[in-house]
């Protein structure tokens, strides 16, 4: 069977330029960067050009770049040091985090007494920035704003460079994920006062394994795995080379094509919107993700019927899609996300569906998954 995959948001294949960097770097590039002799200065020069090009595309410095193993360890990484080496003692956070992020804030408040403050969304989704420059200016405890950039199940977009100036005004250190935007948008970090980032490379073709944390020279943020001096001793441990090479390849291939890449999935993204409309009466959309203005490259259907096999069934007939974020679908709880912006009433009476895009997704691909929803809903209705 001829399969389909519509859930990029939970990963994408790797693109054949980066398997083929990978690969080289595996056959002729193995030393270890933190030799002195020539094959590990080999392997610490090719680290060092992917580190000054992700510099160049966040307009920032190479320092202020940390090769780590994926986005949940950036974002463990930024949050804990927060707590243990810049005295952080109160963290502005809202219910739509990643797990990684929501999770580590939990165990900081359990483990180390932080004060955790959650700003509620609205029924799209939206935070309230005034709400937000409230709680700023309710306490004079150290305070971290973790916010993330664009949300992985409902698409919606915060304004970063808002929320930093509103930190910044406030004296407060702002951490965002923005793990489903690097490499699909222009980011300019020398316009946006923000403190941390963090970026996964298989979420923009790149492999897993491997992502960065953005953090800010003046922050005086400390590493968490400690045990050596790569990373600025930032992030003790030796390298994944090769990873970081097909990350960088990703990262430059994504940048050249941004402008295609992001027409492309746009339109199909309005021609799926069109279909959906047009096939499944009384579809919805959940949070802004139906809107020009969201994440591009995902779109939250509400279904008009509950059906929690859903995703199970489309993976039979060959499409891969995630009925949430790839962490809760499979798990019987509902998301946060979804429980956060639905009431009781529409959860009981409906399914969420998420379709992620990518450059390699076609009109076709959507019409094979219209065929497929409309099919399972006429033996739903009839059971
Ligand atoms: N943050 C967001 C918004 C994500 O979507 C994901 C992955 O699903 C992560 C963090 C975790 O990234 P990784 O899979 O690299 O740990």
């Amino acid at each position: 069977m001829n399969k389909i995959y519509l859930d990029n948001a939970a990963t994408t294949p790797l693109d054949p330029l980066v398997i083929d960097e990978m690969v080289n770097v595996l056959q002729f590039n193995f030393g270890n960067p933190s030799s002195t002799h020539s094959i590990g200065q080999d392997a610490k020069v090719l680290l060092e050009k992917v580190r000054r090009e992700i510099a160049e595309y966040l307009k920032v410095t190479p320092a202020e770049i940390v090769f780590t193993s994926c986005g949940t360890e950036s974002n463990n990484m930024i949050l804990k040091s927060s707590v243990e080496h810049l005295g952080v003692e109160r963290i502005i956070t809202s219910p739509l985090e990643h797990k990684c992020v929501a999770e580590s804030i939990l165990d900081l408040k359990k483990r180390k007494g932080i004060e955790v403050v959650y700003i509620r969304p609205t029924k799209n989704g939206d935070l309230s920035l005034e709400e937000l420059e409230k709680q700023l200016a309710n306490s004079e405890k150290k305070t971290l704003v973790s916010l993330m950039h664009a949300n992985n199940e409902i698409g919606n977009l915060l304004d970063l460079e808002k929320v930093a100036d509103l930190c910044k005004k406030n004296n407060a250190l702002f951490h965002s994920d923005t793990v489903q935007t690097i490499a699909h948008y222009d980011i300019d970090f020398s316009k946006i006062p923000l403190d941390f980032a963090s970026c996964s490379a298989h979420k923009f073709h790149g492999p897993k394994g491997v992502g960065f944390a953005f953090v800010r020279k003046s922050s005086g943020l400390k590493g968490i795995i400690t045990g050596g001096p790569q990373e600025r001793s930032l992030r003790a441990g030796t390298e994944n080379v090769c990873g970081i090479a097909g990350m960088g390849k990703a990262l430059e291939i994504s940048m050249k094509n941004l402008e295609n890449f992001s027409q492309k999935i746009k339109e199909t993204k309005k021609y799926a919107i069109q279909r959906l409309k047009e096939e499944i009466p009384g579809v919805k959309f959940n949070g802004r993700s139906v809107e020009d203005g969201s994440l591009y490259t995902v779109l939250s259907v509400l279904l008009p019927y509950n059906n929690p096999m859903i995703g199970l069934q489309l993976d039979m007939k060959g499409i891969a899609i995630s009925q949430g974020s790839a962490c809760s679908s499979g798990a019987a709880k509902p998301s946060m996300v979804m429980m956060s912006i639905l009431n009781e009433e529409e959860m009981e009476n409906n399914t969420p569906l998420r379709i992620s895009f990518s450059h390699f997704t076609e009109k076709k691909d959507i019409d094979t998954l219209v065929d497929a929803l409309v099919e399972i809903q006429a033996i739903h209705t009839k059971i």
